[in-house]
């Protein structure tokens, strides 16, 4: 029989897509459907984006470029990295990819052997991708707890605990999703006296979204006295200049830039041509639309936390950065009778016509912190509006 590898067979992957599916059948048969599922602005890309990309390809910019991207963007990305990380970052160290994702991947294979005991420590809840890409290159997936009375952020003596001479990375992402918990700069000043002691230990800072923090300076752990060398910083302009389907993300370190350059090579030859002249514009020009964007999803933040905070059953923290909200629904399960999160979840989408992510999308429970679920508020004042009044009403019908 045709041969499928286990890694190949058992290659984790993101749920949201098996959710908007159903969403997706729902509207197909005339459902109304509020969704709280994607993780991408709603906004379009700025039209002087959009008019870069679009000179470039009219300018014949569509052939192979060199692996790690065209040197203009490459510089761009350094000051911008420079500029907002507070480091100074060299245009040799950055590495241009076909979105921040692929640099999951390429950091996990540079820093581990498969089958030699190496660990890589990871957000749970996190970013689905971590665990997948961990598992898949043969590392051992170390989850580190996010707790809601740490501000969905992990107990440093747990980090404490779970580092170890095997430990070769630890991954990072601040902004959090899903939980849009950010790290402090003090709780980033212990990380490093943490891992200080350990020579091999990398840090993958996923910073994707760096550029929405609402209520304090966006931090890196890079520009933590001693963090600069071990750490990759990671980014893209997928989120922070409403760029996701143009698939360019830019990743900074001295030593892996030459081994990223490499992985590049093996596999999208290089980021798309055109493209990349889209995220130069982004990067050097003004940075207006991006911060306007911030603001909306501010307000946007301050809104859903205030609506699903009057919900009975509902308790919500109010997070620091991202678009993304994490209440805990332990108690609306009981309320209305739902095991846990994913049925509860399958109520709001099949009952009330809401669709959000539950807990089990991001990770294994986490003992003792009950159920959650995830909203994400890139939709609009009126669709956040309207999907809360949904779920108001449901919680009232359901309420036993
Ligand atoms: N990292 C995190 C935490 C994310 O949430 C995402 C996208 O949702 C990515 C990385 C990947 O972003 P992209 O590949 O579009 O740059």
């Amino acid at each position: 029989m045709l041969f499928v590898s286990r890694r190949a067979r058992e290659l984790g992957t993101e749920n949201a897509f098996v959710v908007l599916s159903e969403v997706e059948k729902l509207q197909a048969e005339g459902k109304r459907v509020v969704s709280f599922c994607i993780g991408q602005p709603d906004m379009p890309t700025p039209d002087h984006i959009r008019l870069a990309g679009i000179r470039a390809i009219t300018e014949g910019k569509t052939g192979y470029t060199a692996s790690p991207g065209i040197p203009a963007l490459r510089k761009a990305v350094a000051d911008y990295f420079s500029r907002t990380r507070g480091v100074s970052v060299d245009p040799g160290e950055v590495v241009v990819g076909c979105g921040g994702k692929p640099f999951i991947g390429y950091t996990i294979l540079s820093v581990i052997d498969p089958g030699e005991g190496h660990e890589v420590i990871y957000p749970n809840p996190g970013f689905p991708i971590y665990h997948a890409q961990i598992a898949a290159h043969g590392a051992v997936p170390v989850p580190l707890d996010l707790r809601e009375s740490k501000g969905h952020n992990f107990d440093l003596d747990d980090l404490r605990r779970k580092v170890t001479k095997k430990t070769r990375l630890l991954i990072l992402n601040s902004p959090h999703n899903p939980t849009g918990g950010a790290l402090s700069r003090a709780e980033m000043e212990e990380i490093a006296r943490i891992v200080a002691p350990y020579e091999d230990l990398w840090i993958y800072a996923d910073e994707v979204y760096c550029a929405l923090v609402y209520d304090a300076a966006f931090q890196s752990i890079a520009s933590i006295p001693g963090m600069r060398d071990r750490t990759v910083i990671a980014d893209s302009a997928s989120k922070t200049y409403s760029m996701t389907g143009w698939r360019i993300g830019y990743a900074a370190n001295a030593k892996l830039a030459p081994v990223f350059t490499r992985w590049v090579t093996n596999t999208d030859s290089c980021p798309p041509h055109p493209n990349q002249y889209a995220a130069l514009e982004a990067l050097t020009a003004s940075q207006e639309p991006s911060e306007k964007m911030r603001e909306i999803f501010r307000q946007r933040r301050d809104r859903i936390v205030a609506g699903l905070n009057r919900i009975p059953g509902f308790r919500c923290l109010k997070p620091g950065g991202a678009f993304y909200v994490w209440p805990n629904v332990t108690e609306a399960c009981r309320m209305v009778g739902a095991a846990d999160s994913e049925e509860f979840r399958k109520m709001l989408l099949y009952e009330a016509g809401v669709a959000v992510l539950a807990d089990i999308h991001f990770g294994t429970a986490v003992a003792g912190e009950g159920q959650h679920v995830r909203f994400s508020y890139a939709s609009s004042f009126e669709a956040i509006d309207e999907g809360l009044e949904r779920i108001a009403g449901l919680m009232k019908k359901r309420t036993k």
